[in-house]
C-alpha cells in the first residue's frame, strides 16, 4: 500500500519504469514514488522534467548515463544509505537496453533496500502485439551495426527455439531485416512501431517479406523487431529412412546402423533395427 504523500520514502534505490509513449501509462505508484524521491537519477533531465511536469512535481535530478555512470555511481550508492534514490530512463524500464544494472549490483553489495516499480517495457509490449509464440522468448537488445558482427550475432542464436526480440531504429531496419532473413531463413516475423503512440502499428510477415517492404526506406519512430522460432524439422520420409539405413548398413552391423539412423532422425531405434533386418533379408 502506498504511504501518504507527505511521508518520506524510506532510504534505498527505487527502480521506476516510465511510459514508452502515452504518459497515462505511468502507474500511480511510480508517480507517487517520483514525487517523494529525494533525488531522481535520470538519463536526460529534459526528458524526465517533462514527465515530472506531467504529474505536477519538481524533484532534484542527477544525470546517470553511459558517459558518467562510473564516476557518479559511488556518490549515488552512498546517498542511498539515508535518501530515497529513484532511477528512471528516458522511456520504459530502466536497465533494459538502458543504464542501471551496475547501480543495482553495487546497491545490493552495499546492503541498501532495492524496490522495483514495474511498468512499460517496449520488448514485452511488442511481443504481446506480434501474435508470435510467447512461451519462450529471447531479448537480444540492439544488433551490432557492423555487418560481420551482426551476422555472427544472428548465427549465434539461429538454433534457439524461442521468439527473438530486438530493438532497432528506422534507418537500420531494412539492413537488419535482410541480415535476419539471410541468417535465419523463412520465419514468421513482426515489426512493431511507435507502441502506445498515435501511429502505433504492428506489421507481420515472413522475414524476407518484411525485408523487402523496408528495403528502400526505414519507417520513422521507435521499432521492435520480433522473429518467430525455427519450425519443426520436416518429417523424414520412408524413402529417406531407407536411404540412410542402406548407407549405414554398408559400414555397420544392423544394430549400430539402426542406432546411427535413430540419432540422425529422432525415430525409434527398435523400429529401425527391424527395418534394417528386413532390408538385409
Ligand atoms: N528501457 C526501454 C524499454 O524498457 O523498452 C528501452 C530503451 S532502448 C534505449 C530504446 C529502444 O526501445 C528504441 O530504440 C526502440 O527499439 C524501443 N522502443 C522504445 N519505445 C518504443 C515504442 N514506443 N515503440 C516501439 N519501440 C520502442
Amino acid at each position: 500500500m502506498s504511504s501518504p504523500e507527505s511521508e518520506r520514502l524510506s532510504p534505498g534505490l527505487y527502480i521506476v519504469a516510465t511510459p514508452i509513449g502515452n504518459l497515462s501509462d505511468l502507474t500511480p505508484r511510480a508517480a507517487d514514488t517520483l514525487s517523494r524521491a529525494d533525488v531522481v537519477a535520470v538519463e536526460d533531465s529534459r526528458v524526465t522534467a517533462k514527465l515530472l511536469g506531467h504529474i505536477g512535481v519538481k524533484r532534484p535530478m542527477l544525470p546517470y548515463h553511459d558517459h558518467n555512470a562510473d564516476r557518479v555511481r559511488p556518490a549515488l550508492i552512498e546517498r542511498m544509505a539515508r535518501e530515497a534514490v529513484a532511477l528512471v530512463s528516458d522511456a520504459g524500464t530502466p536497465l533494459i537496453s538502458d543504464p542501471g544494472f551496475k547501480l543495482v549490483r553495487d546497491a545490493r553489495a552495499a546492503g541498501h533496500a532495492i524496490t522495483t516499480l514495474p511498468g512499460p517495457c517496449a520488448a514485452i509490449a511488442a511481443l504481446t502485439l506480434s501474435g508470435l509464440p510467447t512461451d519462450r522468448f529471447l531479448f537480444l537488445g540492439f544488433l551490432p551495426s557492423k555487418a560481420k558482427a551482426r551476422a555472427d550475432a544472428i548465427a549465434e542464436v539461429a538454433a534457439i527455439r524461442a521468439t527473438l526480440i530486438l530493438y532497432e531504429s528506422g534507418p537500420r531496419l531494412g539492413v537488419a531485416l535482410a541480415a535476419l532473413a539471410e541468417g535465419l531463413g523463412a520465419r514468421d516475423a513482426a515489426v512493431a512501431r511507435e507502441i502506445s503512440k498515435a501511429f502505433e502499428e504492428c506489421v507481420t510477415g515472413t522475414l524476407s517479406e518484411l525485408a523487402a517492404r523496408y528495403a528502400e526506406a526505414g519507417p520513422k519512430g521507435e521499432i521492435v523487431v520480433m522473429v518467430g522460432p525455427p519450425g519443426e524439422a520436416p518429417p523424414v520420409s520412408e524413402d529417406d529412412v531407407d536411404a540412410l539405413l542402406t548407407d549405414a548398413l554398408e559400414r555397420l552391423p544392423a544394430a549400430k546402423a539402426a542406432a546411427e539412423v535413430a540419432k540422425a532422425t529422432g525415430l525409434q531405434k527398435r523400429d529401425l533395427y527391424a527395418r534394417a533386418l528386413a532390408m538385409k533379408a
